[in-house]
């Protein structure tokens, strides 16, 4: 019997903030122009996707996670949600303005036109400014959602226009429920995953990516898949934060980024045999155990990354 599939964003914790969205919701005062603070990878841009894809559901329990708008939402497709998540480069004013056209035109095919600006610190001053005038005067239908770890590292003026919601790390327990009860992780599993991750999911996979490829490229014994790698590390450190993130169940940054994974059929140029197989998956044990990643949970983890490792293989 197979499940239908579920393309919901799952929000670990932060109910409370949900409750609220919820309400001004139902009472049709959803704020125009939202900021969420908290620190790095408390699930702050998790949540704003949860907000952009809740406001453009059609189904009876937003988000559904079933519709034809959260389907095109998680894959990155829909017309009226923009999320421009940038990990390392600035957001500049050209970015804003394109935004902005975008934002003055009626939804395509949802009530809301969503824009998600994630880690906003990040906008030149410049960017921030072409910003202000959007949330001073915002179309009707425009709801904007920004990111920044908090409110002074952002204009006040920008800060002034939004509704501000601090997010906490989340007490492991919160955590472990959530894992169990959302992703059907096992008990041991999920209280593992929670310990790794202090409440910082996000981190934890962002940490793991860069010990991964920082072996890799240090070790001999890994001279063979590095091998198979561009001479600098940087694209695939982030190309594999971005599948590990959606991967475990996180914001699915690989799909609004690049679409589809494929995995397999994007590493078909490269000559992937039992050899390569286990070195990768060596790295990636050494990896884990050199951050401390719980021996339980290492074998948990290694069991699914044995099963992906071993589709990759083609020859
Ligand atoms: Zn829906």
């Amino acid at each position: 019997m197979s499940e239908t599939q579920n393309y919901r964003i799952e929000v670990v914790g932060h109910e409370w903030a949900i409750e609220l969205f919820k309400r001004q919701h139902d009472a049709g005062r959803v704020p125009q122009s939202l900021l969420l603070t908290g620190p790095l990878n408390a699930g702050k841009s998790t949540l704003a996707r949860y907000f952009a894809q809740y406001l453009n559901c059609t189904g009876d329990n937003p988000p559904c996670g079933q519709c034809r708008s959260c389907r095109k939402m998680i894959s990155g497709n829909h017309p009226d949600i923009r999320v421009v998540d940038t990990e390392s480069e600035t957001l500049k004013i050209d970015q804003v303005r394109e935004l902005q056209h975008e934002l003055s035109l009626s939804p395509v095919e949802g009530r809301h036109r969503v824009a998600v600006l994630a880690n906003f610190e990040r906008a030149t001053t410049g960017a921030a400014n072409a910003l202000l005038k959007t949330l001073e005067e915002p179309a009707s239908q425009v709801v904007i959602i920004l990111t920044a770890p908090d409110p002074g590292s952002l204009l006040p003026t920008i800060v002034s226009r939004c509704q501000t919601i601090t997010l906490r790390p989340l007490p492991t327990e919160v955590v472990q429920v959530a894992l169990r009860e959302q992703w059907q992780a096992s008990p041991g599993q999920a209280e593992l995953l929670a310990q790794l991750a202090g409440g910082r999911l996000g981190w934890a996979v962002r940490a793991l990516t860069d010990r991964f490829y920082d072996l890799m490229d240090l070790e001999e014994a890994f001279a063979a898949i590095r091998k198979l790698h561009p001479p600098t590390l940087e694209e695939s450190r982030d190309k594999l934060f971005w599948f590990l993130s959606g991967w475990l169940g996180g914001p699915p940054l690989y799909a609004e980024k690049k679409g589809h994974p494929m995995l397999r059929a994007r590493h078909l140029p490269y000559a992937i045999g039992i050899d390569e197989r286990d070195q990768w998956l060596t790295c990636m044990s050494q990896a884990m155990d050199e951050l401390g990643v719980d021996p339980g949970l290492q074998q948990a983890l290694a069991k699914v990354f044995f099963g992906t490792a071993d589709w990759m293989r083609n020859r």
